[in-house]
């Protein structure tokens, strides 16, 4: 039996673990959960699963939740007690499946702790990558991918990248595929996270509207696989089946396919290297009409093009970049700037926030601050 520690469990990927786990309650049990705001949503799950504890990072939503439960989970608060219990003892399996940079803190506790991490959150990956895999490397942890298209070539690797040559990762294209860029200046937040292929939660939907999600999986490919820039590349895959191409010096291409499910990635983390149910149907090739695939446009898309100019700069830039991209998507979720805006912020904040090494969690979270107080104040001048 397996105890699992769930971060950002009323989230898609949260809710989605959860619905694997219930299919195998012989080989997992629920030892912690955690939400952010959502504590209806939690005070369902408690009853359900009886976690050991449940935080609750907003205060007040734990005060709401710790009145509302009559049963004996131990309710917490504030994020240091996500850290803890990434690392807890008790913790066998983490899965880091938090929103953005609120995610890094406890992916590299847990880390430290040598625990098996199962990575939904690849903004850990794109923030401190090197020290991440470091803290991987001295523990013996086990960083499993769960992002479906690394999931795949994880798949592939059978455990060794010798003879690994290339990564190709795959991308739906988003609800905007073949959009010309004239018409997206008018987009709402809804068309944009409107994604024909994939339910998700709504700031990788628009990550995935502007593409810059590919971008982000780019940086969290070259960390995960050790692969230079130059050797991953993009190709736009609309019926989202074949989930990545990799690439070997003989070669071989090899890839995994399937329906476009989280279920299948998240089962595949949490019965490694074994493999179990998860809940999702089978492949039928024969109901495809076709499989396509198409380079990306870097003109409309311009979020791919600078998540390779931040990997090409190395050190501070992709912190940079993801931390105006988590400003920027908020604000055009909230109406304040327009689709187009989104590129144009993050580029002007990769021009102002100077590069530097980051040596430590500390700076780290010292450059995500400064470039979201650069991120900020440029898009409110851009209203203004
Ligand atoms: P979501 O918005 O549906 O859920 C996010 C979860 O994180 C919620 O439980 C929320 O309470 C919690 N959370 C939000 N802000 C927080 C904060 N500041 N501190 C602590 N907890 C916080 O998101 P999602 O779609 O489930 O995505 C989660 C992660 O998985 C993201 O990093 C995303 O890029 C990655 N991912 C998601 C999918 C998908 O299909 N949804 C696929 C691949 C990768
Ligand atoms: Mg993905």
């Amino acid at each position: 039996m397996k105890n699992i520690t769930i971060l950002g469990a009323t989230g898609s990927i949260g809710l989605n673990t959860l619905s694997v786990i219930d299919l195998h309650p012989d080989k997992y049990c629920i030892f912690a959960l955690s939400a952010n705001t959502n504590w209806q949503k939690m005070l369902e799950l408690c009853h359900t699963y009886k976690p050991h504890y449940a935080v609750m990072v907003d205060a007040y939503a734990a005060e709401q939740l710790q009145n509302a439960l009559s049963s004996e989970t131990i309710v917490l608060s504030g994020e240091s007690t996500l850290v803890e219990l990434a690392a807890h003892e008790q913790t066998d399996y983490l899965m880091a499946a938090i929103v953005g940079a609120a995610g890094l803190a406890s992916t590299l506790a847990a880390a430290r702790a040598g625990k098996r991490i199962m990575l939904a959150n690849k903004e850990s990956l794109v923030l401190a990558g090197n020290l991440l895999i470091d803290a991987v490397k001295r523990s013996g942890a086990e960083l499993i991918p769960v992002d479906s298209e690394h999931s795949a070539v994880f798949q592939c690797l059978q455990g060794s990248t010798k003879g690994l040559s290339k990564v190709q990762l795959t991308a739906s294209g988003g609800p905007f595929l073949g959009v010309p860029l004239t018409k997206l200046a008018n987009v709402t937040p809804d068309e944009a996270c409107a994604h024909p292929n994939w339910s998700m939660g709504r700031k990788i939907s628009v990550d995935s509207a502007t593409m810059m999600n590919k971008g982000l999986e780019v940086i969290e490919a070259h960390f995960l696989f050790d692969l230079s820039h130059e050797n991953i590349d993009i190709v736009v895959h609309p019926q989202s089946i074949i989930h990545s191409f990799t690439y070997f010096d003989d070669g071989s291409v090899l890839s995994q396919l399937g329906l476009p499910d989280m279920r299948t990635a998240i089962s595949f983390a949490l019965s490694y290297p074994e493999r179990h149910s998860s809940g999702v149907g089978t492949l039928d090739l024969t109901q495809q009409k076709s499989l396509e695939f198409y380079p990306p446009n870097l003109e409309v898309f311009s979020c791919l093009r600078l998540a390779y100019e931040a990997i090409k700069a190395g050190k501070s830039a992709a912190g940079t970049l993801n931390a105006a991209n988590e400003i920027a998507v908020d604000a055009f979720l909230k109406n304040k700037i327009g689709f187009l805006g989104i590129s144009n912020a993050i580029e002007k904040t990769l021009e102002a926030v100077p590069v530097v090494s980051l040596d430590t969690l500390d700076d780290v979270m010292e450059n995500d601050l400064l470039s979201r107080q650069v991120a900020r104040s440029i898009i409110e001048t851009t209203c203004a």
